[in-house]
């Protein structure tokens, strides 16, 4: 017995007879029932939870692979995977037509979340942002095409006067039953019929409004605005409440824009606080600057004095505190930014230039050679490597080197590398192991 969870559901231990199974399924689907529980959100689900267990706990064979491996063991067979049909195993138990309305619910089971009753279908559409329409905000202006109710025939589908005739292919029902494997065995299940879209009704050829051809609904253009609101996040979703697909008797559907962040060449954003670099040069580092540092992501030249007197190191940080992001719906307040600093240094034609024999008495002195010197020293050859070539050929999938390759190159995935011969670190045909996470 690996987990009990089928049981738990059901109320019952795993020791449970066949016969106290179904007493007690019979017993929860009644009292779960969702058209009895209309005001818990969640009775839908349960309800279609109990009665995956139960299907799966009244199979012998199935409640054996579930007692010897979980859940797991059978192979999408769980509750909530969306391959039974609640409605079928009640009506095993109450008869068809138990609940009332033909077994109709008023839920559609297995259709997805997202899938609502008594609202047109929602419309998601991503959008690709910049950092800069994060920071700045922006107005879009869109041409959107929706189904809108038809307006020749209000909806109906038909020419005035005439009438629909129940659908000949589900007898009116508005379902049909489909076969579903479930690995070794078939469950039956309800599915919206195809020829009426559902409604169990069909309005004849000749009948059929001219405009939508029976359809009910007509594509349509419309213009909307979309506003981006300054210090948005990314996969934030905007939602335009009824903008989306309308149905005949039913509230239209919203459409829904989920914003995707498109990474910043320069920029990196946490929260509020934004993170950058900047290159100085070995002059600045010793002697100061009071320059433009940075262009922000409004245009703006953002000027910074540097403390007399301060030697700035590599990878040294300074907080620009109120230059972040804006925060969202306070566009006034605005997190920090950072900068991490580049030095710069000279290039081999200024030392050509130089007295640098004075110059190396002006600086600090070179390092001196380890104490006490260890047993074994190999003299090598000192070549240059061409580091982003590299990466082409065997990273090309990351961007990491602007972001301090050196550190998250040497850390991470030593572990990986252990066994290899030291030369043979970077070989081997592509070794997506390597790659720091
Ligand atoms: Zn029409
Ligand atoms: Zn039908």
């Amino acid at each position: 017995m690996v987990e009990t969870e089928l049981y738990d559901l059901l109320g019952v231990s795993p020791n449970a007879t066949e016969a106290e199974i179904k007493k007690a399924y019979r017993q929860k689907a009644k009292e779960h029932h969702p058209d009895k529980n209309i005001n818990d959100p969640d009775a839908a689900q349960k309800f279609q939870e109990m009665a995956a267990a139960y299907e799966t706990l009244s199979d012998p064979q199935m409640r054996h692979i579930y007692d010897e491996a979980g859940l797991e063991g059978l192979s999408g067979g769980g509750p909530g995977m969306g391959g039974v049909d609640p409605a079928d195993i009640f009506a095993q138990f109450f008869g068809p037509g138990a609940s009332g309305g033909g077994m109709n619910f008023g839920f559609d089971f297995g259709a997805g979340p997202s899938r609502r009753r008594g609202k047109g279908e929602d419309t998601v559409i991503p959008h690709s942002v910049t950092l800069q329409d994060l920071y700045n905000g922006k107005t879009l202006k869109l041409s959107l095409e929706k189904e809108a109710v038809c307006g020749t025939c209000q909806g109906t589908g038909g020419k005035s006067g005439a009438k629909p005739k129940p659908c000949a292919i589900c007898d009116g029902k508005g379902w049909t039953t489909a076969q579903m494997s479930h690995g070794s065995y078939l469950s039956s299940s309800r599915v919206p019929c195809s020829n009426c879209g559902g409604t169990g009704e069909k309005i004849r050829e000749k009948d059929r409004c001219k405009k939508c051809k029976g359809e009910k609904t007509v594509k349509e253009k419309n213009r909307q605005e979309v506003v981006i609101e300054k210090g948005m996040a990314d996969k934030q979703r905007i939602i335009l409440a009824g903008a989306g697909d309308e149905e005949p008797g039913v509230p239209a559907g919203d459409v829904i824009f989920v914003l995707t962040l498109t990474p910043h060449e320069s920029f990196e954003r946490s929260g509020s606080d934004l993170l950058t670099n900047a290159t100085i040069t070995l002059s600045e580092a010793l002697f100061g600057f009071s320059r433009i540092l940075i262009t922000h992501l409004d245009g703006r030249g953002v000027k910074v004095t540097s403390p007399p007197g301060k030697i700035i190191k590599h990878a040294d940080t300074i907080v620009l505190r109120g230059e972040g992001m804006p925060v969202h719906k306070q566009p006034n307040t605005k997190g920090d930014l950072y900068i991490t600093f580049t030095i710069e240094m000279p290039q081999d034609e200024w030392f050509k230039t130089v007295d640098q024999k004075t110059l190396l008495s002006l600086i600090p002195p070179k390092k001196p050679d380890m104490e006490p010197l260890p047993e074994v020293v190999t003299t090598v050859a000192f070549e240059e490597a061409d580091i982003e070539a590299v990466r082409q050929r065997y990273f090309p999938a990351t961007d990491f080197f602007d972001r301090g390759f050196a550190s998250q190159f040497g850390e991470g995935d030593e572990d990986d590398w252990e066994d290899d011969e030291d030369d043979e670190r970077f070989g081997g045909p592509g070794e997506p192991e390597c790659r720091p996470q």
